[in-house]
């Protein structure tokens, strides 16, 4: 016990930073040490509170809800998403049914019943970049409260270390959940650019590492143990054997059972593996090629067998059981995705102006015409981020500063930005002009309530003011208070020799005030004096 009591306290935090610092004495910094969140640790995004932070427990694991009905989810995503009916209506469908069989499951174990079959609702969505397949899964995890963890599958291929990367998918979901395993467990796991992962045959199967992941994948979707600490990683070692001292006993494995996977890809060439099929049918058959209603796609036509040709292990593809397409989107497509979307970009630059004070409006013949260059970049939906950004580049560096109150955003604008934004500056000139002029007459008003005396300032001396004001960079009320700071008493005195209490005031009072002031008080005596 005195044993125990001596012993310093160390933290893996401690141990790290020596172990780290004499790594990097040895090795010269090849080693490198990442963080991860897990039970045991603080909960993400919560900071330290001094010496005895680390003795936080696991976040409480509150048992995952689900209570959505497919409509409800397709309700949803048409707030954001434009087009994609069937993709919404399909992945609704599928989130559904793997959310409430999870639920099901869940409770039969609970009150000892038996188990039921369940194949999982993994989904497969084929379509082209940035036509929203990553926003409409990215929302749905946002609607029904689950983590959501995104990446490409080449990025597997390409490190070489394949099996550790895929489980970190897993552990990326608890990062992402704060520490919550069950929550995780419950998490959205979305794979793109999967066609990558093809190995057609006529490569001569010299590609191994797709199948390779293939194969890794197919265990995750299926059901698998993803140990919670990676096994390579220093500090998430060190951590687990800092929480078994402690006496700690958390969850250390992450089941992916109710994990649902959704992979993505734009499959270019599975239209001719299509095409082909059908034709060998047709020909085998004696039949005519099947009649496809104008404009859709083919890829809705694909099958398992398509995808195998395409070059993916059967096993792999028959994991994806839910497969749906994305349609391409047309310059109409994302004519709407600005207008009516409430992701919509306009609505962030519009926010973004405004934290300058600029109310910018973006007239519907604008977003027609960046529509229509933004469909020409074949890029979906991020081709408007790269027509906005060349066209308002200039606008959101000198905007800020020019002190104009609104920005129209027309479609002569977005053909020519620098002549647009020439005019704005001109513009800015005759704003700050009249709001200068504005604040001449507030300081006369101010000067007649303050002092009882009316003084109006002619057309040519409010000029002089503004133009004045202009070159010395000083505001209005400062300047006319520094020029007339001898008016108030002056002005009274004439009002006293000559009972006179309005006084216009020209240009000349502006650029010789006191010499014009000392000749109305002058003036006004030798007038009391003829007067006498
Ligand atoms: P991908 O299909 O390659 O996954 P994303 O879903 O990431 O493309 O789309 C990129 C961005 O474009 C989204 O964040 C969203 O702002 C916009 N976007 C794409 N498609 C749509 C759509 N159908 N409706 C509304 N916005 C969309």
């Amino acid at each position: 016990m005195s044993d125990e009591k001596s012993e310093p306290p160390v933290t893996p935090d401690e141990i790290t930073r020596k172990l780290e610092d004499f790594i990097k004495n040895s090795l010269g910094g090849q080693v490198l040490f990442t963080k991860i969140e897990g039970p045991g640790m603080r909960p993400k995004g919560e900071a330290p509170t001094g010496d005895d932070a680390d003795e936080a427990g696991p976040p409480s694991e509150a048992e995952f809800e689900f209570h959505y009905k497919p409509a409800d989810i397709k309700a949803y995503l048409d707030r954001f998403v434009i087009r994609q009916d069937e993709a919404k209506k399909v992945l609704a469908t599928a989130v559904c049914d793997h959310y409430n069989h999870a639920r099901m499951i869940r409770e039969m174990r609970k009150g000892g019943g038996q188990s039921v079959e369940f194949t999982k609702q993994n989904v497969l969505i084929v379509g082209p970049t940035g036509v929203g397949k990553t926003y409409l899964v990215k929302h749905i995890a946002e609607l029904i409260g689950v983590p959501f963890v995104k990446a490409d599958a080449t990025k597997f291929s390409e490190t070489g270390y394949v099996g550790g990367d895929v489980d970190d998918l897993v552990r990326d979901l608890v990062t992402k959940s704060g520490g919550d395993i069950e929550l995780a467990e419950h998490g959205i796991i979305y794979l793109d650019e999967i066609d990558k992962l093809a190995t057609p045959s006529d490569r001569g199967g010299r590609d191994v590492s797709g199948r390779g992941v293939q194969t890794t994948l197919l265990k995750l979707m299926e059901e698998t143990e993803v140990p919670l600490y990676a096994p390579n990683d220093m500090r998430a070692q060190m951590q687990m054997m800092f929480d078994t001292r402690k006496g700690r006993t958390g969850r250390e494995i992450i089941n992916t059972r109710n994990i649902l996977f959704i992979v993505s890809g734009a499959f270019s060439g599975l239209e001719k593996i299509i095409e082909k099929r059908q034709a060998r049918a047709s020909i085998g058959f004696g039949a005519a090629s099947v009649e496809r209603p104008g404009g859709e796609s083919l890829l809705r036509e694909s099958r398992t067998k398509d995808f195998i040709d395409y070059g993916f292990e059967a096993e792999f593809i028959g994991r994806l059981p839910v497969r749906v397409v994305c349609d391409p989107l047309g310059a109409d497509d994302l004519f709407q995705i600005m207008k009516c979307s409430e992701g919509s970009l306009i609505r962030q630059f519009e926010r973004e102006f405004a934290a300058y004070g600029v109310r910018a409006a973006f007239e519907d013949d604008a977003l027609r015409h960046v529509a229509a260059l933004a469909a020409e970049e074949k890029t979906g939906a991020r081709g408007l981020v790269t027509v906005w950004e060349k066209v308002l580049r200039e606008f959101k560096f000198e905007l800020p500063s020019l002190g104009l109150p609104e920005l129209a955003v027309g479609e002569a604008l977005v053909r020519d930005p620098a002549a647009a934004l020439a005019r704005c500056r001109a513009q800015a000139e005759v704003w700050q002009s009249d709001v200068r002029a504005r604040e001449v007459n507030e300081f006369a008003e101010a000067f007649r309530r303050e002092h009882g005396i009316e003084i109006h300032f002619e057309p040519g001396a409010v000029q002089a003011l503004v133009e004045r004001a202009g070159r010395e960079g000083s505001g209005i009320d400062a300047l006319c208070r520094k020029l007339f700071k001898d008016y108030p008493f002056g002005l009274q005195l004439v009002a006293r020799n000559n009972s006179q209490t309005v006084f216009h005031l020209g240009r000349e009072a502006v650029e010789e005030a006191d010499k014009h002031l000392s000749d109305l008080v002058s003036r006004s005596y030798r007038a009391a004096a003829a007067h006498e």
